[in-house]
Order: C-alpha cells, then structure tokens, then sequence
C-alpha cells in the first residue's frame, strides 16, 4: 500500500483529518483510518502529522526532459462541427496571440476536416500566424482516433511550446489523449493563461478544491505546455482583415484517419435550445428566489429585454430551474454584455462561470454579499420589489 498510517505511533490527534482536503481520513477509536477510495495520495497530511505516524511511498518517476529549445510557438486546436468553425476555438487564438506576444513567437492554428477552405481567412484574421491544415472526407467529422493520430504526428514534427484546445466536449476526449501520447501534462478547465515573465512558462490558472481556491499550475518539465479552457472565458479578437498568414497542408497515410467507432449521426444537443452561452443578456436568479414559481419574475423581465434566464446550483439543485440553466463551475460559462445576478450570493463556483460578463449587475438584500465585489452596479434590496420596478420601467423605456 503506497501510504499507510503506523497505529503505534497515532495519538489520534486529528491534525491530518484537517489537512486532507479530500476528506479522506477520520478518527476512529482515536486513531486516525484512512479511507482509500477517497484519498488521491496528494501527501498534505504527511507534514501535517507531528509524530510522524504517515508513511506515503511514492515510486520515483525520472523525467526525460525532452530539448526544450526545439519547441517553438503556440497552437490552438481549432473545433468544428459539421465543418463549422466553433467560436471557443476563436477565443483561444485571441488569448494565443496575446501570450505569444509575451513570448515573441508565432501563433499557428491545426484545423481537421474537410472542404474548410472558406473559414481558413477568418482563422487567420483571428489571430493565426499560420493553419496546419489536414483535410480528408474520412475525417470531415470529429472522431477520438484519427484526430489524436493526426494531432500527435503534427506535434511530433513541428513541435509547439504551447497547445491550447477548447474544454468542450470534442477538446476534453482529444487533448487528454494526445496528452498522454505525446507524454506531457494537461490543465483542464482553465480561467486564466499568462506567462511567467523569468521562466517564460504558461501559467495555467483553474478553480481547485471544490473551487475553494485558485491554482496556477505550470508544466516545466514536459512539452507542449497543453491547457484547456471553456467556452466563453476567453476574449475573441475582432477580426483584423490586413493579417495574412501561412496555410501548411499535411496529409497522412490513410491508415491514421481509420477509427474503431463509426459515426452514425451527429444529433443536436437540447441543452442548445436554452441558448444561454450566446446570449448578450443572461439574468440569473439563485436561492434568494425563494421558489420556483418565482423564476416568472426573471422570465417577465428577460423577455422585455431579450435575454436569457439563468440559475445558481442552489437554485439548481432545489429543482426550481433545469441544469441546462445553471451557471457556474459545474454548469455553462457565459460572457454576456450584462449579467444581472438576483438573489445570488456570488460564490466562487459561480463567478468563475460568469466573470468574464462586460456588466454586472447584482441585486442582493446583503449588502455585505461576495457578489457586489464582482459587480458594477449593485442593488442592495428586496429583489421582490426591485424586479418588478425594472421590468415595469424598461417596458416604457424599450417600447417608446
Ligand atoms: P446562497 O449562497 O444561499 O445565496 C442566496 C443569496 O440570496 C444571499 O446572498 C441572500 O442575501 C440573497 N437573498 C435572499 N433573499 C433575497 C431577496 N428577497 N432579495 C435579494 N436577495 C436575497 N454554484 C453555482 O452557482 N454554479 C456552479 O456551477 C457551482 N458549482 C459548484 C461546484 C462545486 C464542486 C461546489 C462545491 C459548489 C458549486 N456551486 C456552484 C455551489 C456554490 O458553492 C454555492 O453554494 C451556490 O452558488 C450558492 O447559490 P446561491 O448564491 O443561489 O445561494
């Protein structure tokens, strides 16, 4: 067993009870038992226990630390479906650029599909320096397999610092594949990039513990530096039409686009219908709603203005609104023109879901709530009174 507790040596103490932050160990009959589905070997109750009585082997892993001169420049993976470009993988490019300008190197693209050809300015006008582009009709759709082969062949020959892939369905079942291939770490779910001014690293920043607390992470020992980030966390460049950019077509032997899956259909997801990630208003209402039937006040409101209603987990949680509506960590990102958040405390797990919005309005009655330190304008109030006063003035003021 890689960690064990030596019971002679436990006074029962429960100091490392506090220091797991998986909640993995407890006291029983005053020693402490660990509970091994739970626990994920971080070692913080090592150090923790004063009598020494943790015992955590961990095998030594040597690093073959790959020649970090021969990577060079930053590739974003660029999703489509139904051979349409996915506007997260133009959010990426935007922060691509901006980190490349820190690092003094090109931004390049990797496009898969087919018949493309159309879309290939946009790329460029939205950042790319250059499009690696692999274009076959057995790869017109995503599929794990072919992608991954293509992806990892492309790496192994051009050698990216940096790789950047949307955390949407497509760029989480991809990139950890390529990851383990090409042997290097990956940050899922990022909410911020930058690079470390010295090292010249990517610093990859993510929600940790339950989101509890922010983590920067950073992979100084492997290469491509890989990251995922969400939809709509980003900022997209405007498109600057004057960029011109280097289109490099790479085909491959046929026997890499061979999948063990076949696709069938491509089925439109219902969650779509909600629509909330492309909104340019969302207005989200939490616990503070009181009630489901209540949620009538935001939709009264977010159809005099055209938005889309979203919902905290709590509000989630207690069934008053679909999941499909949730923001937040474990619901969708978005990054309206304004957001306006009732009744919600403005909790981490739910910022980090709707921070990038450019307005942020919150209505609270506590004036003391976590969100209005988020927010550009605060209304501290009974949200009951508040809603139907602004839905009552934005009908006159809209409908003149
Ligand atoms: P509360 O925190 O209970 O806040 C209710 C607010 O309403 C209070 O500030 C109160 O002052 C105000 N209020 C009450 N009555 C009125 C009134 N009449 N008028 C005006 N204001 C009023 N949360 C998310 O939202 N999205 C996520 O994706 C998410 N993911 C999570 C993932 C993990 C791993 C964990 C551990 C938690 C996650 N959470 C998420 C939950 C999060 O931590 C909070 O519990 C949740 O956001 C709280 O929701 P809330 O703000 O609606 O409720």
């Amino acid at each position: 067993m890689p960690i064990q507790i030596i019971l002679e040596k436990c006074s029962g103490c429960s100091l490392c009870v506090k220091a797991c932050p998986f909640d993995a160990i407890r006291i029983m009959d005053k020693l402490a038992v660990l509970d091994l589905d739970k626990c994920n070997l971080c070692g913080a109750c090592v150090p923790a226990c004063k009598l020494k009585a943790i015992l955590l082997e961990k095998p030594e892993t040597r690093v073959e630390k790959p020649e970090f001169k021969d990577y060079k420049g930053i590739w974003v993976f660029i999703e489509q479906k139904k051979g349409k470009i996915q506007s997260v993988s133009y959010e990426l490019l935007g922060k691509a650029r901006e980190l490349a300008q820190k690092l003094s190197c090109q931004t390049s693209a990797v496009l898969i599909g087919y018949d493309l050809d159309d879309q290939l300015d946009e790329v460029i006008w939205r950042g790319a320096d250059n499009i690696y582009l692999v274009g076959a009709p057995e790869i017109a759709n995503f599929q794990d397999e072919p992608y991954t082969n293509i992806l990892v062949k492309l790496i192994e020959k051009y050698k990216p610092e940096i790789l950047l892939c949307g955390a949407t369905a497509i760029g989480r079942s991809l990139i950890s594949r390529v990851a383990i291939k090409v042997n290097a770490g990956l940050t899922a779910d990022c909410t911020g990039l930058d690079i470390d001014p010295q090292e010249k690293i990517l610093l990859q920043t993510r929600p940790a513990f339950g989101g509890n607390i922010m983590a920067t992470i950073i992979s100084p020992n492997h290469r491509p530096q890989m990251a995922t980030v969400r939809h709509k966390v980003m900022q997209p460049m405007s498109p600057d039409k004057h960029r011109k950019g280097k289109i490099i077509r790479e085909s491959f032997n046929s026997s890499l686009y061979v999948s063990r899956t076949k696709l069938l259909d491509i089925v439109e997801e219902i969650d779509n219908l909600v629509n909330l990630a492309e909104a340019d208003i969302v207005i989200s209402g939490g616990r503070g709603m009181a009630g489901p039937e209540n949620f009538k006040l935001l939709e009264e409101l977010a159809h005099v203005l055209g938005a889309a209603v979203g919902a905290s987990r709590a509000a989630v949680d207690a069934g008053w609104m679909p999941y499909s509506h949730q923001v937040g960590q474990t619901g969708r990102t978005v990054a309206p023109k304004l957001y306006i958040a009732c009744g919600i405390s403005g909790q981490i797990q739910h910022l980090v879901g709707m921070q990038s919005a450019k307005i942020i309005v919150a209505i609270n009655k506590n004036p003391d709530a976590p969100i209005f330190k988020v927010a550009t304008y605060g209304i501290v109030g009974d949200l009951f009174q508040i809603l139907p006063a602004l839905t009552k003035k934005f009908k006159t003021l809209l409908t003149r």
